[in-house]
């Protein structure tokens, strides 16, 4: 069997002029039989282009928050840092990406970009409109999962990880407000934010709010996650 190429995209510190992606990512690819690729910011059109046709599949890694520009919003006091260049990058490769039918997977940050880049939209900061939501910025080891998550009934999620409950890690401020089109909710936590969506219709595209890749080691359901993504980068 061909081991999938897999793009994963990077964070970058303009003021350092320094790429950023946690380890974690790399490993938990590996681990589930892929071949990591880091996918940075690039401008031009037919480098990106290059990486489109190069990649099996994507994985939107996490990071700081979406302008939201992008998503026809000025910004509210609660918008933290963002980044504008990858956004658009990364909304650019999206939407030459889902059209292809290759296999996405975004987690938090990813998720959010993943929604806006297909049109849907975010709360900039989950605490000005749910004044009594869960604690979404735990203190905890990220491979620690602190809240809840119910997968609706009938959602592939649910099928992937052969359960209707399962417990996340949790490191966001922003969430999904509106999925975008094509794209459903497939599990809540206990507040009623969102915490995955994803298209029933395409092979695989699937965003996560948690962060499996800090526990993938440690908890089956994370990994189980990155197996399925791979499968479906396979194929098969
Ligand atoms: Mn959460």
């Amino acid at each position: 069997m061909k081991i999938p190429v897999i793009g994963i995209t990077c964070g970058e510190d303009s003021q350092a002029d320094q790429l950023i992606l946690k380890n974690y990512y790399v490993k938990a690819v590996e681990a589930a039989g892929g071949c990591p690729v880091l996918v940075p910011v690039v401008f031009k059109e037919d480098i990106r282009g290059r990486y489109r046709d190069l990649i099996d599949g994507l994985i939107l890694s996490g990071g700081v928050d979406v302008d939201p520009e992008f998503f026809g919003e000025e910004p509210e006091p609660g918008l933290g840092e963002i980044t504008p260049n990858r956004d658009m990058f990364e909304i650019a490769l999206v939407k030459e990406l889902f059209p292809l039918e290759k296999p996405i997977m975004a987690i938090c940050r990813g998720t959010q970009l993943l929604n806006i880049a297909l049109g849907g939209s975010i709360y900039q900061d989950i605490h000005a409109y749910y004044k009594k939501c869960l604690k979404h910025m735990q203190q905890a080891p990220k491979w620690y999962p602190t809240h809840w998550v119910d997968i609706l009934t009938g959602a592939k999620l649910g099928k992937i990880l052969d359960r209707s409950r399962l417990r996340v890690n949790s490191f966001h401020h922003q969430a999904i407000k509106l999925p975008a089109p094509g794209f459903n909710v497939a599990a809540l936590a206990t507040d009623g934010i969102i915490e995955a969506i994803e298209a029933p219709d395409h092979p695989f595209a699937l965003g996560v709010q948690w962060h499996p890749e800090c526990s993938w080691e440690t908890d089956r359901a994370s990994f189980q996650l990155f197996q399925a993504f791979i499968e479906a980068c396979t194929g098969k």
